[in-house]
Protein backbone atom coordinates (compact mmCIF):
# COMPACT_ATOMS: atom_id res chain seq x y z
CA UNK A 1 0.00 0.00 0.00
CA UNK A 2 0.82 3.39 -0.69
CA UNK A 3 3.00 5.42 1.91
CA UNK A 4 1.88 8.64 3.52
CA UNK A 5 5.21 10.09 1.87
CA UNK A 6 4.35 8.38 -1.66
CA UNK A 7 0.48 9.73 -1.65
CA UNK A 8 1.85 13.31 -1.01
CA UNK A 9 3.94 13.05 -3.47
CA UNK A 10 1.51 11.74 -5.98
CA UNK A 11 -0.69 14.51 -5.26
CA UNK A 12 1.60 17.82 -5.39
CA UNK A 13 3.26 16.25 -8.69
CA UNK A 14 -0.92 16.21 -10.33
CA UNK A 15 -1.22 19.70 -8.34
CA UNK A 16 -1.37 22.48 -11.42
CA UNK A 17 -0.52 26.09 -10.99
CA UNK A 18 -3.42 28.42 -10.33
CA UNK A 19 -3.47 31.75 -12.62
CA UNK A 20 -2.79 34.77 -11.04
CA UNK A 21 -5.10 37.78 -9.81
CA UNK A 22 -4.95 41.78 -9.44
CA UNK A 23 -7.02 42.65 -6.04
CA UNK A 24 -7.09 45.34 -4.29
CA UNK A 25 -4.09 45.95 -1.24
CA UNK A 26 -7.28 45.71 1.35
CA UNK A 27 -8.46 42.18 -0.02
CA UNK A 28 -4.93 40.53 -0.30
CA UNK A 29 -4.65 39.47 3.67
CA UNK A 30 -4.55 35.92 3.76
CA UNK A 31 -4.29 35.32 -0.16
CA UNK A 32 -0.41 34.31 -1.73
CA UNK A 33 1.44 36.75 -3.18
CA UNK A 34 2.47 36.59 -7.11
CA UNK A 35 4.76 39.49 -7.72
CA UNK A 36 7.94 41.15 -6.06
CA UNK A 37 6.54 44.15 -3.98
CA UNK A 38 9.81 46.99 -3.96
CA UNK A 39 10.33 50.05 -1.38
CA UNK A 40 8.64 52.80 -3.23
CA UNK A 41 11.23 55.15 -1.87
CA UNK A 42 14.41 54.76 0.99
CA UNK A 43 12.79 54.49 4.45
CA UNK A 44 12.81 56.67 6.17
CA UNK A 45 12.40 58.76 3.22
CA UNK A 46 14.14 61.67 5.24
CA UNK A 47 16.85 62.12 8.20
CA UNK A 48 13.55 61.62 10.60
CA UNK A 49 13.55 62.96 14.17
CA UNK A 50 12.29 60.61 17.18
CA UNK A 51 11.80 62.66 19.49
CA UNK A 52 9.80 66.02 20.36
CA UNK A 53 12.82 68.56 21.37
CA UNK A 54 14.73 71.07 19.80
CA UNK A 55 17.38 70.97 16.52
CA UNK A 56 20.82 72.72 16.54
CA UNK A 57 24.55 72.49 14.87
CA UNK A 58 26.46 70.98 17.11
CA UNK A 59 29.05 73.44 16.03
CA UNK A 60 27.59 76.15 17.91
CA UNK A 61 27.39 73.83 20.47
CA UNK A 62 31.21 73.34 20.62
CA UNK A 63 31.39 76.99 20.46
CA UNK A 64 29.85 76.76 24.12
CA UNK A 65 26.51 77.54 23.29
CA UNK A 66 23.98 75.96 26.00
CA UNK A 67 21.09 78.77 25.03
CA UNK A 68 19.49 79.03 21.66
CA UNK A 69 16.59 81.44 20.75
CA UNK A 70 13.80 79.49 19.28
CA UNK A 71 14.25 79.71 15.23
CA UNK A 72 10.94 78.59 14.31
CA UNK A 73 8.86 74.91 15.11
CA UNK A 74 9.33 72.14 12.13
CA UNK A 75 6.89 69.42 13.27
CA UNK A 76 6.00 65.73 11.58
CA UNK A 77 5.01 66.79 7.57
CA UNK A 78 6.09 70.18 7.94
CA UNK A 79 8.32 70.86 5.01
CA UNK A 80 12.17 70.98 5.73
CA UNK A 81 13.46 74.50 7.52
CA UNK A 82 16.75 75.93 7.59
CA UNK A 83 18.38 76.10 10.55
CA UNK A 84 19.97 79.57 11.19
CA UNK A 85 23.43 79.41 13.22
CA UNK A 86 23.35 80.38 16.99
CA UNK A 87 19.30 79.24 16.67
CA UNK A 88 17.43 76.27 17.59
CA UNK A 89 13.99 74.40 16.05
CA UNK A 90 11.55 72.72 17.81
CA UNK A 91 11.05 69.64 16.15
CA UNK A 92 8.57 66.87 16.94
CA UNK A 93 8.81 63.55 16.57
CA UNK A 94 8.54 62.28 12.58
CA UNK A 95 9.72 65.11 11.75
CA UNK A 96 12.39 65.72 9.10
CA UNK A 97 15.70 67.15 10.49
CA UNK A 98 15.82 70.58 9.71
CA UNK A 99 18.50 71.73 7.29
CA UNK A 100 22.15 72.30 9.47
CA UNK A 101 21.21 70.39 12.16
CA UNK A 102 22.85 67.47 13.13
CA UNK A 103 22.30 67.57 17.07
CA UNK A 104 18.57 66.92 19.21
CA UNK A 105 17.96 67.29 22.87
CA UNK A 106 14.61 65.90 24.37
CA UNK A 107 12.12 68.15 25.71
CA UNK A 108 12.65 66.67 28.88
CA UNK A 109 16.34 67.96 29.20
CA UNK A 110 15.19 71.92 27.95
CA UNK A 111 14.27 74.58 29.80
CA UNK A 112 12.46 77.09 27.23
CA UNK A 113 12.05 80.63 28.47
CA UNK A 114 11.79 84.15 26.65
CA UNK A 115 11.66 82.27 23.05
CA UNK A 116 14.77 80.87 23.98
CA UNK A 117 16.03 77.12 24.76
CA UNK A 118 18.23 76.12 27.56
CA UNK A 119 19.64 72.65 27.46
CA UNK A 120 19.70 71.37 30.87
CA UNK A 121 23.36 71.34 32.86
CA UNK A 122 25.26 68.28 32.50
CA UNK A 123 22.89 66.30 29.48
CA UNK A 124 25.46 64.64 27.50
CA UNK A 125 24.92 66.27 23.43
CA UNK A 126 25.89 63.56 20.81
CA UNK A 127 25.69 64.37 17.00
CA UNK A 128 22.87 62.43 15.06
CA UNK A 129 22.07 60.99 18.03
CA UNK A 130 17.65 59.96 18.27
CA UNK A 131 17.91 60.97 14.76
CA UNK A 132 16.84 57.71 12.21
CA UNK A 133 19.08 58.25 9.05
CA UNK A 134 17.46 58.36 5.99
CA UNK A 135 17.20 54.31 4.03
CA UNK A 136 18.89 52.91 7.09
CA UNK A 137 16.08 50.62 7.22
CA UNK A 138 16.21 49.57 3.49
CA UNK A 139 16.78 51.79 0.29
CA UNK A 140 14.53 52.59 -2.37
CA UNK A 141 14.22 49.66 -4.76
CA UNK A 142 14.46 47.03 -2.07
CA UNK A 143 12.72 43.64 -2.16
CA UNK A 144 10.54 43.67 0.76
CA UNK A 145 7.83 40.97 0.08
CA UNK A 146 8.64 38.18 -2.91
CA UNK A 147 6.33 35.72 -4.34
CA UNK A 148 4.76 33.14 -2.61
CA UNK A 149 4.76 34.80 0.42
CA UNK A 150 1.16 34.49 2.73
CA UNK A 151 0.32 38.04 3.03
CA UNK A 152 -0.52 38.81 7.24
CA UNK A 153 -1.28 41.91 8.53
CA UNK A 154 2.04 42.87 8.62
CA UNK A 155 2.46 42.52 4.89
CA UNK A 156 -0.35 44.68 4.16
CA UNK A 157 1.42 47.81 5.97
CA UNK A 158 4.23 47.27 3.77
CA UNK A 159 2.24 47.05 0.45
CA UNK A 160 0.34 50.46 1.59
CA UNK A 161 3.79 51.94 2.43
CA UNK A 162 5.37 51.44 -1.16
CA UNK A 163 2.08 53.23 -2.22
CA UNK A 164 0.40 49.77 -3.61
CA UNK A 165 -3.17 49.80 -4.10
CA UNK A 166 -3.06 46.56 -5.81
CA UNK A 167 -1.70 43.50 -5.87
CA UNK A 168 -1.27 40.12 -7.70
CA UNK A 169 -1.89 37.17 -5.85
CA UNK A 170 -2.74 33.37 -6.74
CA UNK A 171 -6.88 32.82 -8.00
CA UNK A 172 -9.04 31.31 -5.26
CA UNK A 173 -9.79 28.19 -6.97
CA UNK A 174 -13.73 27.07 -6.89
CA UNK A 175 -13.85 24.07 -5.09
CA UNK A 176 -16.64 21.83 -4.69
CA UNK A 177 -17.32 20.19 -1.52
CA UNK A 178 -19.80 17.04 -2.26
CA UNK A 179 -20.63 14.66 1.41
CA UNK A 180 -22.73 11.59 0.36
CA UNK A 181 -24.32 9.16 2.80
CA UNK A 182 -28.32 7.99 3.40
CA UNK A 183 -27.95 8.83 6.90
CA UNK A 184 -26.86 12.33 6.91
CA UNK A 185 -29.34 14.79 8.00
CA UNK A 186 -27.85 18.49 8.16
CA UNK A 187 -28.19 20.50 11.40
CA UNK A 188 -31.92 22.49 11.02
CA UNK A 189 -33.54 19.34 9.65
CA UNK A 190 -35.97 17.15 11.75
CA UNK A 191 -33.85 14.09 12.47
CA UNK A 192 -34.81 10.38 13.06
CA UNK A 193 -33.17 7.74 15.74
CA UNK A 194 -31.09 5.95 13.72
CA UNK A 195 -29.78 9.14 11.50
CA UNK A 196 -26.72 10.90 12.57
CA UNK A 197 -25.88 14.38 11.75
CA UNK A 198 -23.94 16.03 8.37
CA UNK A 199 -20.74 17.44 9.50
CA UNK A 200 -18.07 17.08 7.51
CA UNK A 201 -19.40 19.30 4.68
CA UNK A 202 -19.27 22.03 7.44
CA UNK A 203 -16.35 21.33 8.71
CA UNK A 204 -13.90 20.88 5.66
CA UNK A 205 -15.41 24.60 4.41
CA UNK A 206 -14.55 26.12 7.34
CA UNK A 207 -11.01 24.20 7.22
CA UNK A 208 -10.43 25.37 3.90
CA UNK A 209 -11.89 29.00 4.67
CA UNK A 210 -9.41 28.70 7.97
CA UNK A 211 -6.44 28.43 5.37
CA UNK A 212 -7.22 31.51 2.82
CA UNK A 213 -9.56 29.62 0.47
CA UNK A 214 -13.23 31.33 0.13
CA UNK A 215 -15.06 30.06 -2.96
CA UNK A 216 -16.00 26.81 -1.65
CA UNK A 217 -19.61 25.78 -1.64
CA UNK A 218 -20.88 22.64 -0.49
CA UNK A 219 -24.03 19.89 -1.68
CA UNK A 220 -25.26 16.94 0.16
CA UNK A 221 -25.97 14.02 -1.93
CA UNK A 222 -27.51 10.83 -1.03
CA UNK A 223 -25.76 7.38 -1.91
CA UNK A 224 -27.52 6.64 -4.95
CA UNK A 225 -25.92 6.03 -8.53
CA UNK A 226 -28.47 8.02 -10.40
CA UNK A 227 -28.36 11.16 -8.35
CA UNK A 228 -24.26 10.90 -7.67
CA UNK A 229 -23.92 10.81 -11.43
CA UNK A 230 -25.37 14.04 -11.61
CA UNK A 231 -24.64 15.75 -8.98
CA UNK A 232 -20.85 14.94 -10.00
CA UNK A 233 -20.93 15.74 -13.20
CA UNK A 234 -22.14 19.17 -12.66
CA UNK A 235 -19.42 19.83 -9.73
CA UNK A 236 -16.51 18.61 -11.56
CA UNK A 237 -17.32 21.02 -14.45
CA UNK A 238 -17.38 24.06 -12.47
CA UNK A 239 -14.70 23.13 -9.90
CA UNK A 240 -10.99 23.66 -9.63
CA UNK A 241 -11.10 21.26 -6.78
CA UNK A 242 -13.74 18.82 -6.23
CA UNK A 243 -13.71 17.15 -2.56
CA UNK A 244 -16.13 14.18 -1.60
CA UNK A 245 -16.50 12.80 1.51
CA UNK A 246 -18.30 8.90 2.06
CA UNK A 247 -18.77 6.48 -0.26
CA UNK A 248 -15.09 5.33 -0.94
CA UNK A 249 -14.90 2.42 1.08
CA UNK A 250 -16.06 -1.72 0.35
CA UNK A 251 -19.64 -1.06 1.53
CA UNK A 252 -22.51 -1.95 -1.47
CA UNK A 253 -23.27 1.97 -1.12
CA UNK A 254 -19.82 3.19 -1.99
CA UNK A 255 -20.37 4.35 -5.59
CA UNK A 256 -17.80 7.36 -5.36
CA UNK A 257 -14.50 5.70 -7.36
CA UNK A 258 -16.93 4.46 -10.27
CA UNK A 259 -18.96 7.56 -10.62
CA UNK A 260 -15.28 9.01 -10.81
CA UNK A 261 -14.00 6.83 -13.51
CA UNK A 262 -17.51 7.13 -15.54
CA UNK A 263 -16.88 10.87 -15.32
CA UNK A 264 -12.86 10.33 -17.08
CA UNK A 265 -11.49 11.48 -13.76
CA UNK A 266 -8.39 9.64 -13.60
CA UNK A 267 -7.68 7.59 -10.29
CA UNK A 268 -3.81 8.32 -8.86
CA UNK A 269 -4.43 6.30 -5.88
CA UNK A 270 -6.98 4.80 -3.79
CA UNK A 271 -5.86 3.50 -0.08
CA UNK A 272 -2.89 4.95 1.90
CA UNK A 273 -0.79 2.88 4.33
CA UNK A 274 -2.47 5.57 7.16
CA UNK A 275 -5.31 5.95 10.17
CA UNK A 276 -7.06 7.03 10.19
CA UNK A 277 -7.91 7.75 6.52
CA UNK A 278 -6.48 4.62 5.19
CA UNK A 279 -9.73 4.31 2.16
CA UNK A 280 -8.59 7.78 0.78
CA UNK A 281 -8.87 8.03 -2.86
CA UNK A 282 -7.02 10.45 -5.19
CA UNK A 283 -7.29 11.32 -8.81
CA UNK A 284 -7.34 13.80 -11.63
CA UNK A 285 -10.86 15.25 -13.50
CA UNK A 286 -10.59 15.75 -17.50
CA UNK A 287 -9.74 19.53 -17.47
CA UNK A 288 -7.16 18.63 -14.65
CA UNK A 289 -9.35 19.12 -11.45
CA UNK A 290 -8.06 17.51 -8.51
CA UNK A 291 -10.53 15.00 -7.08
CA UNK A 292 -9.89 14.06 -3.35
CA UNK A 293 -12.66 11.36 -2.40
CA UNK A 294 -12.08 11.50 1.39
CA UNK A 295 -13.52 8.66 3.64
CA UNK A 296 -16.53 10.07 5.90
CA UNK A 297 -15.32 9.37 9.19
CA UNK A 298 -15.41 12.76 10.42
CA UNK A 299 -11.90 12.34 12.23
CA UNK A 300 -10.38 11.00 8.92
CA UNK A 301 -12.30 13.20 6.35
CA UNK A 302 -10.36 16.03 8.85
CA UNK A 303 -6.90 14.50 8.63
CA UNK A 304 -6.68 13.92 5.03
CA UNK A 305 -7.63 17.20 4.32
CA UNK A 306 -5.06 18.97 6.32
CA UNK A 307 -3.03 16.72 5.20
CA UNK A 308 -3.51 16.24 1.64
CA UNK A 309 -5.80 19.08 0.29
CA UNK A 310 -4.58 22.05 1.87
CA UNK A 311 -1.03 21.42 0.82
CA UNK A 312 -2.25 20.99 -2.51
CA UNK A 313 -3.60 23.79 -2.47
CA UNK A 314 -0.96 25.88 -1.36
CA UNK A 315 1.49 24.45 -4.06
CA UNK A 316 -1.36 25.26 -6.75
CA UNK A 317 -1.45 28.62 -5.64
CA UNK A 318 2.98 29.29 -4.97
CA UNK A 319 3.09 29.69 -1.52
CA UNK A 320 6.36 29.15 -0.01
CA UNK A 321 6.60 25.42 1.24
CA UNK A 322 6.44 25.51 5.04
CA UNK A 323 9.10 24.35 7.28
CA UNK A 324 8.28 21.36 8.80
CA UNK A 325 7.48 21.80 11.85
CA UNK A 326 8.43 19.27 15.36
CA UNK A 327 7.17 18.62 18.79
CA UNK A 328 8.32 16.18 21.47
CA UNK A 329 5.84 13.39 22.50
CA UNK A 330 4.65 14.31 26.24
CA UNK A 331 3.80 11.24 26.49
CA UNK A 332 4.32 7.26 25.47
CA UNK A 333 2.10 5.69 22.54
CA UNK A 334 2.10 2.53 21.30
CA UNK A 335 1.17 1.86 18.25
CA UNK A 336 1.24 -1.66 16.80
CA UNK A 337 -0.26 -1.51 13.34
CA UNK A 338 2.05 -1.17 9.98
CA UNK A 339 0.47 1.85 9.52
CA UNK A 340 1.65 5.26 9.39
CA UNK A 341 -0.53 7.16 12.65
CA UNK A 342 -1.66 10.76 12.46
CA UNK A 343 -2.36 11.42 16.44
CA UNK A 344 -4.09 13.85 17.33
CA UNK A 345 -2.73 16.06 19.84
CA UNK A 346 -2.51 19.14 22.13
CA UNK A 347 0.23 21.54 22.44
CA UNK A 348 1.58 22.47 25.62
CA UNK A 349 5.37 23.66 27.02
CA UNK A 350 7.38 22.50 29.33
CA UNK A 351 9.36 24.24 31.69
CA UNK A 352 12.24 24.44 29.53
CA UNK A 353 10.41 26.10 27.08
CA UNK A 354 9.59 23.16 24.71
CA UNK A 355 6.67 22.32 22.37
CA UNK A 356 5.50 19.02 23.33
CA UNK A 357 2.72 17.13 21.70
CA UNK A 358 0.27 15.65 24.08
CA UNK A 359 -2.17 12.45 22.79
CA UNK A 360 -5.71 13.24 22.87
CA UNK A 361 -7.65 9.81 22.52
CA UNK A 362 -10.10 9.69 19.63
CA UNK A 363 -12.30 6.56 20.51
CA UNK A 364 -12.92 5.55 17.00
CA UNK A 365 -12.38 7.21 13.70
CA UNK A 366 -15.68 8.84 14.05
CA UNK A 367 -15.24 10.33 17.31
CA UNK A 368 -14.33 13.40 16.44
CA UNK A 369 -15.31 15.62 19.64
CA UNK A 370 -12.48 14.88 20.93
CA UNK A 371 -10.92 17.11 18.22
CA UNK A 372 -12.09 19.93 19.42
CA UNK A 373 -9.22 20.05 22.49
CA UNK A 374 -6.22 19.49 19.79
CA UNK A 375 -4.03 22.21 18.00
CA UNK A 376 -3.20 19.25 15.36
CA UNK A 377 -1.86 15.71 14.76
CA UNK A 378 1.93 14.17 14.96
CA UNK A 379 2.91 12.20 12.24
CA UNK A 380 4.27 8.53 13.75
CA UNK A 381 5.97 6.38 11.14
CA UNK A 382 4.62 2.95 10.22
CA UNK A 383 8.09 1.77 10.62
CA UNK A 384 7.69 1.82 14.20
CA UNK A 385 5.05 0.63 17.08
CA UNK A 386 6.20 2.20 20.17
CA UNK A 387 6.89 5.50 20.61
CA UNK A 388 8.14 6.94 24.27
CA UNK A 389 7.70 10.31 25.58
CA UNK A 390 10.38 12.47 24.55
CA UNK A 391 10.22 10.99 20.90
CA UNK A 392 10.91 14.52 18.16
CA UNK A 393 7.57 13.68 15.99
CA UNK A 394 6.18 15.87 12.81
CA UNK A 395 4.02 18.08 13.76
CA UNK A 396 0.97 19.13 11.69
CA UNK A 397 -1.31 22.14 13.07
CA UNK A 398 -4.73 22.37 11.92
CA UNK A 399 -4.49 25.54 11.32
CA UNK A 400 -1.56 27.36 9.38
CA UNK A 401 0.58 29.98 10.87
P1 LIG B 1 -18.46 6.20 4.76
O1 LIG B 1 -17.05 6.62 4.47
O2 LIG B 1 -19.43 6.78 3.81
O3 LIG B 1 -18.55 4.72 4.88
O4 LIG B 1 -18.80 6.79 6.19
C1 LIG B 1 -18.13 6.33 7.33
C2 LIG B 1 -18.78 6.82 8.60
O5 LIG B 1 -18.68 8.23 8.70
C3 LIG B 1 -20.27 6.52 8.71
O6 LIG B 1 -20.54 6.17 10.04
C4 LIG B 1 -20.92 7.82 8.38
O7 LIG B 1 -22.17 7.96 9.00
C5 LIG B 1 -19.94 8.83 8.87
N1 LIG B 1 -20.04 10.00 8.01
C6 LIG B 1 -19.90 9.97 6.67
N2 LIG B 1 -20.04 11.21 6.16
C7 LIG B 1 -20.28 12.03 7.20
C8 LIG B 1 -20.55 13.42 7.33
N3 LIG B 1 -20.60 14.21 6.25
N4 LIG B 1 -20.76 13.93 8.55
C9 LIG B 1 -20.70 13.12 9.64
N5 LIG B 1 -20.46 11.81 9.59
C10 LIG B 1 -20.26 11.25 8.39
MG1 LIG C 1 -21.33 6.49 3.36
Amino acid sequence: MLTTAAALEAVLAATPSFSSVRVAASDACGRVLRQVVRAERDQPPFDRVMMDGIAFAGSDYDDGLRRFPIQAMQAAGDAVLVLEKGHCIEIMTGAAMPANANCIVPVEHITVADGAAEIEAGYEVARDRHLHPQGSDYAKGAYLLRPGKRVSPLDIAIIASCGETEVDVAADPVIHIVSTGNELVPAGMPIEPQQIRMSNGPAIKALLESHGYRRNEHTHVSDDLDALRAHLALHLKESDVLVLSGGVSMGQADFVPQVLAELGVETIFHKVSQRPGKPLWFGKGPDGQLVFALPGNPVSALVCSRQYLIPALARASGADATPPAFAALAARIVFPPELTCFQPVKLISNAAGQALAMPVKTNTSGDFAALSATDGYVELPREQSEFPAGTAVFLHRWIAH
